[in-house]
């Protein structure tokens, strides 16, 4: 199913991301997070791609058993950094091949230490450019990435929705956002988009803290700010692992209520591979059927 059906027929929608486990790591490890994962009934559990297309055969394997083997729908992600136009055709063929329905396309990020974006030869500068391809070839419903507190590379919020409008105007069905840990980024963001133009659902990227250098490492890339709330829970209970899951896992259930309160058209929750965290965190919200 695609995702403008998806959004069509119920909201909010609660979705999943995993990741492909590491090259050394048996790809069987993230089968057993899926079994549990694909228990709780998202609506769809999209599969991340990495950097510059470094596990694309595992993500497009990865995808197609969530869709193919586990019967619940998926969304692969698609960067264009490093990839050709031609690399690129070979990529959808493949999906399609696995019967692929949903892209989640992005440029994808600079090369680590290069804090400056260049296109291959023959490639893509900007996802809107990936996406206006997607698009042509009539095949799939495509999602676009979304940053509340703007992204890295354009701190201007307004210029940033600016792009994002143009972005969403070659038919986009989705936007999913980077994770934030203040909702009132999320709010101000999602008046200020609508008020530009754009009206596509916006679901919102929710990343419980579990460990705090994994998450000190993930903002400080992503740009994502700390609340002090937060900072003293991290501060707190940073040094005993058990008791920083369960405060982290709280305030991702708080912040999850709120945006259900505030009607929200999705939750997209970056589960880390976490499928016991995850299922608790979707119980304690009451959002399992
Ligand atoms: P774009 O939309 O192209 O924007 C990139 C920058 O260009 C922005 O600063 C924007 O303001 C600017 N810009 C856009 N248009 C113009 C223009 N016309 N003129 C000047 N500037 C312009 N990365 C991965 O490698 N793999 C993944 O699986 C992955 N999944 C992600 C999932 C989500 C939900 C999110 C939010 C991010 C994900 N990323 C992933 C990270 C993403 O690749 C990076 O954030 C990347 O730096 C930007 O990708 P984009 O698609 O948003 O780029």
């Amino acid at each position: 199913m695609k995702l403008n059906e998806i959004y069509a027929r119920e909201m909010p929608v609660i979705s999943f991301e995993i990741f492909p486990p590491k090259p050394q790591t048996p790809i069987e490890t993230v089968f057993t997070t899926l079994e549990q994962l694909t228990e709780l009934t998202p609506a769809f559990i999209s599969v991340t791609y990495g950097a510059g297309g470094s596990s694309a055969a595992r993500s497009i394997e990865i995808a197609s058993r969530v869709k193919n083997a586990y019967g619940v729908e998926t969304v692969a992600h698609l960067t264009c950094a490093n990839a050709s136009r031609t690399e690129i055709d070979q990529i959808l063929r493949e999906l399609r091949d696995h019967h692929i329905e949903n892209i989640l396309a992005l440029r994808g990020d600079p090369p680590a230490g290069e804090g400056y974006f260049s296109p291959v030869a023959e490639g893509y500068r900007y996802a809107k450019e990936l996406i206006a391809h997607i698009k042509e070839t009539g095949q799939f419903s495509v999602a676009a990435a979304a940053y509340p507190e703007g992204h890295l590379e354009c701190r201007n919020l307004e210029l940033d929705i600016y792009y994002l409008k143009e972005k969403t105007n070659q038919g986009v069905d989705l936007l999913i956002t980077q994770l934030f840990f203040d909702n009132d980024f999320f709010y101000r963001f999602r008046e200020r988009a609508e008020a530009k133009g754009v009206h596509c659902p916006i679901a919102a990227g929710i990343m419980p803290v579990l460990n705090v250098q994994q998450i000190k490492r993930i903002t400080s890339l992503c740009g994502a700010s700390i609340p002090e709330k937060l900072a003293k829970l991290m501060d707190r209970y940073g040094g005993v692992p058990s008791d920083m899951v369960k405060a982290g896992m709280e305030y991702a259930c708080e912040q999850i209520v709120d945006l259900l309160e505030n009607k929200v058209a999705g939750i997209h929750l970056y589960t880390m591979n976490k499928a016991e965290q995850t299922k608790q965190i979707i119980r304690q919200v009451g959002l399992v059927k």
